[in-house]
């Protein structure tokens, strides 16, 4: 069983909605996907066991996809955390994070009871960690961004990061359980970013059996919903969905 939490479903500046950020579970192993500078606190909202947390994958180097890593690190710090943490992400990772950590608290990670483990990821490289397996492809962004496909009994989980769908994404997407896919815009075509026909779009070629939108331009997700259902509505082979920070899927 995976168990997938939204502790967020926002753009990078939403006053309302905290920066996209999944928590998937399954077989006792947990990650965070993504972990932006208004999202990271809220993994103690609506985790069971934040502290006991496997590992966080980072999709790209833009702030509101891992610029919540001090506060998580800095938190996990202070409530007693032991057990090693794992952070994967795009070629550079453990560099960014360190610089990252220097500058929000410095020294902090001298007073850490557990060690932070890096993993760079890599597109078409796959290797199992955490009882998930993890695949990788770029997405077309203004910088190179990971889409991220896992895989743990029996059930799959994709994930695309910032950006258009491309070629490889479609394929790394192909027959899941559930593609969660950025969706900028309604349907204006924006350079570097997704909307909503063209992931439904994606997620029907990709043949998964749900989809999730998320990451909505805040002007758009707050008042064009009805929008958003009607273009949902056009695409009847993709059960499609727009989750609300908190809300579970669970399959
Ligand atoms: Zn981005």
């Amino acid at each position: 069983m995976m168990r997938v939490t939204f502790v967020g479903v926002g753009e990078a500046f939403d006053e309302r909605l905290p920066n996209t950020s999944l928590l998937v579970e399954s077989g006792g192993s947990s990650i965070l996907l993504d972990c932006g500078f208004n999202a990271s606190c809220k993994l103690w909202e609506y985790a069971a066991n934040p502290i006991d947390l496997d590992a966080v994958f980072v999709s790209h180097f833009h702030a509101d996809h891992y610029f919540g890593l001090p506060a998580l690190i800095a938190r996990s710090i202070e409530e007693g955390r032991t057990k090693r943490l794992t952070i994967l992400g795009p070629s550079g990772i453990e560099s960014r994070v360190s610089r990252l950590m220097d500058l929000a608290y410095s020294n902090a990670l001298s007073r850490a009871g557990f060690e932070i483990f890096f993993i760079e990821c890599v597109p078409g490289e796959d290797f199992k960690h955490s009882g998930f397996r993890f695949r990788f492809a770029l997405n077309d962004h203004s910088m190179p961004c990971l889409a991220i496909r896992l895989d743990a009994g029996g059930k799959s989980l994709y994930y695309s990061g910032d950006g258009k769908p491309t070629d490889d994404t479609v394929d790394l997407a192909g027959n899941c359980d559930l593609v969660v896919h950025e969706a900028f815009t309604l349907d204006e075509i924006t350079t570097g970013h997704g909307d909503v026909g063209t992931a439904l779009e994606m997620a029907s070629r990709s043949g998964a059996k749900a989809c999730a939108l998320v990451h909505m331009r805040r002007t758009i997700r707050h008042t064009m919903m009805d929008m958003i259902r009607m273009a949902i509505g056009t695409k009847p082979d993709v059960n499609a969905f727009v989750p609300e920070p908190g809300d579970v899927y669970e399959y």
